[in-house]
């Protein structure tokens, strides 16, 4: 299949890796720790489901960063997506992996099994569909991803507003990504050399909102593809930079990210979506203007506007390590729950609810031995 065959090909990838552990070996600092943050939950799956860390010199340790909209999901979020469910008359519309994130008392799939009439969808359209086919129930989507899934959402809620369909809301959690790396940056205990940029939200934004990371904090960043031999090509791209003492944006996807990014999909943002003054995030706490709400002139679409929700902010189980994976201090296996009483099926934190969580993607594609011996 074109794009994609020949992004896993075995012997580039191992023609690829050699020429990485080269370049590891000639930068100065011996066998000091190279740390690489992959920005995007979509690399965390693929470097778990193609052995890429394997492939990698042991100076060069990956971080998982925050870029799984899932995972970041704080637990009052999820309180709030189950209090509206459970509103009379209304259909509550999610993408399927946001259904079994924990709350602090139940998930939307336990608010189903409970009688809530929520209902998995593929994109915000489909909700809206349901909203037509039922105008004498309150349809609500759960709008929840980065920049990648907002002008989805963003041009559902314009087609809502053609149609004067008045019983669609939604319930909106879009983050954006910059001001998130920012706070990744500022943050104390945060140790990294480089960046993997995110390939879709660059898809949406281009490359130019990346300019200060390079130019203030002097990293790396390379927009990066999906395929193992585009995680790898921008790790070689990033050391590269690294060797040769630069610190720029690249792009190594330039087959799907533009420079400029997607004019129509900005102008559609710009024109439904506001700043909120902050977000929560799941580990990382409060970021200022890290997420989004629906501007006055589309309030009638707004789910926070329409239904009284608890919007109470509740720390996560003691337990639960989380933030330290999110940040990068922590690798999955280190979590004290890991592969005991957070696991796939029973998850205590959300890094194992999602394919792209890092919790979920090293415990799906590890072995059970690598899994229990990790821990130890
Ligand atoms: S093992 Fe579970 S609780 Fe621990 S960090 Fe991963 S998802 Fe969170």
């Amino acid at each position: 299949m074109k794009y994609v065959d020949e992004f896993r090909d075995r012997d580039k990838a191992a023609a690829l890796a050699t020429e990485i552990e080269k370049l590891a070996c000639s930068i100065e600092g011996g066998s000091t720790p190279i740390h690489i943050m992959e920005v995007c939950g979509g690399h965390t799956h693929s470097i778990f489901r193609y052995g890429v860390e394997e492939l990698l010199p042991a100076r060069i340790e990956l971080i998982h960063g925050p870029g799984c909209p899932v995972c970041v999901l704080p637990m009052g979020r999820v309180d709030d997506c189950v209090a509206i469910a459970e509103q009379p008359n209304v259909i509550f519309t999610t993408f399927g992996d946001a259904m079994r994130v924990p709350g602090s008392r139940k998930s939307l799939m336990q608010a189903r099994a409970e009688g809530a009439d929520v209902r998995m969808v593929y994109s915000p359209m489909d909700a809206l569909a349901l909203a037509r086919a039922h105008p004498d129930r309150e349809v609500v989507f759960f709008g929840l991803g980065f920049e990648t899934t907002m002008p989805a959402t963003a041009l559902t809620i314009l087609q809502a507003d053609r149609e004067a369909i008045d019983n669609f809301t939604v319930f909106c959690n879009h983050i954006t990504i910059i001001p998130t790396i920012k706070a990744i940056l500022d943050s104390p205990d945060v140790r990294i050399d480089a960046f993997l940029g995110p390939g879709h939200v660059s898809m949406v934004i281009g490359s130019a909102p990346y300019d200060f990371i390079a130019r203030h904090y002097r990293r790396p960043l390379v927009i990066a593809g999906f395929e193992p031999l585009d995680v790898l090509q921008s790790i070689w791209m990033v050391l590269k930079q690294i060797k040769e003492g630069r610190c720029e944006i690249e792009n190594q996807y330039a087959r799907v990210a533009a420079a400029g990014g997607n004019v129509a999909a900005l102008q559609a943002i710009a024109r439904v979506y506001e700043l909120r003054p902050f977000f929560e995030w799941r580990g990382l706490g409060s970021i200022d203007h890290s997420g989004v709400r629906l501007r006055p002139e589309y309030a009638r679409f707004d789910a926070e506007r329409r239904y009284a929700i608890p919007n109470a902010r509740i720390a996560d189980p003691k337990a639960c390590q989380c933030g330290e994976v999110l940040k990068g201090v922590l690798k999955p296996w280190q979590c004290k729950v890991f592969g005991t009483s957070c696991t796939p099926q029973t998850p205590a934190g959300a890094l194992m609810v999602s394919s792209e969580g890092a919790c979920a993607a090293y415990y799906q594609y590890s072995s059970a031995k690598q899994r229990t011996g990790a821990r130890g």
